[in-house]
């Protein structure tokens, strides 16, 4: 810009957003891009929902994107987002749909009950959930992490004896398949967890934890075995470990958590349309 001209810009004009899905459901990866018209980048660009700050990450041009996850216990309906890009702010406005997701009824003996996991495990696995490294490791549609069947979709929601567990859904997906089976990346990522269940991982089972970057990360649990170690960089489609049932399952099954900012969010829109 030429020194000495001043131009005056419409608070709106600095930048544009774009919201993806346009209509979100309950469970979906909300993508929220900013595109910066000026000739000045970004510095901190971000939204900010309901108090909580979700970091934009560059993507290719002058674009920013923040992830942003809904879970099937959020309420549907309107969201206020504030987009900034570290200047100028944008109100933006974003409608989640509702989505009725099965039930399941589950009796569970006393025996059963008493076994709760770790306090070792949930430490390493929320800490685990909550990466969010600036680099992005995956790209294109995730792929499916098992060549077994689905035997539990995301979502599905529970009695436990008889009482709906309100906090309780599926946060994944269950892949049955024979023990040893081949477990591979669905993206590319870093190993950024190994748990077993000989070092006290008693719910979970042997375990892997992908970070895809951005605030993106996987989870395989129940694992037979362990064919990574952390801090190993994977492709995807590599094979990670083997199906099994180790922790806390009821035969052999890989289930694959997907988890966005520390939220369980269904992987089917990230299989198949893919997320950029
Ligand atoms: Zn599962």
């Amino acid at each position: 810009m030429t020194v000495g001209l001043t131009m005056a810009i419409p608070a709106s004009a600095s930048f544009q957003v774009q919201v993806k899905p346009s209509s979100p459901q309950l469970g979906d990866t909300v993508s929220v891009t900013l595109n910066a018209t000026g000739n000045t980048p970004s510095s901190n660009p971000s939204v900010v929902l309901n108090g909580k700050t979700y970091p934009m990450f560059p993507l290719s041009g002058n674009r920013y994107r923040a992830l942003i996850p809904t879970i099937p216990l959020d309420q549907p309906g309107t969201r206020q987002l504030q987009v900034s890009d570290g200047t100028q702010q944008q109100s933006l406005t974003v409608q989640v749909r509702d989505r009725s997701f099965p039930t399941q009824s589950i009796w569970l003996s006393d025996d059963k009950n008493s076994i709760q996991g770790t306090d070792f495990e949930f430490d390493r696995v929320d800490a685990f959930k909550a990466l969010v490294t600036p680099e992005k490791y995956w790209n294109g549609p995730f792929m499916r992490p098992s060549n077994g069947y689905v035997s539990t979709i995301y979502g599905v929601r529970r009695y436990y004896n008889g009482e709906f567990a309100e906090n309780y859904y599926h946060r994944g997906v269950d892949y049955a398949a024979g023990t040893g089976s081949p477990v591979i990346a669905p993206a590319a990522g870093r190993i950024a967890l190994v748990g077993l269940e000989s070092q006290g991982f008693e719910l979970h089972g042997n375990t892997v934890g992908i970070d895809h970057g951005q605030g993106v990360s996987s989870i395989l649990i129940h694992l037979s075995r362990v064919d990574v170690k952390e801090g190993d960089m994977v492709k995807a489609g590599q094979v990670i470990g083997g199906v099994g049932s180790t922790g806390i399952s009821t035969g052999p099954h890989l289930h694959w958590g997907l988890y966005v900012h520390a939220q369980a969010v269904d992987p089917v829109p990230w299989r198949y349309e893919g997320v950029e």
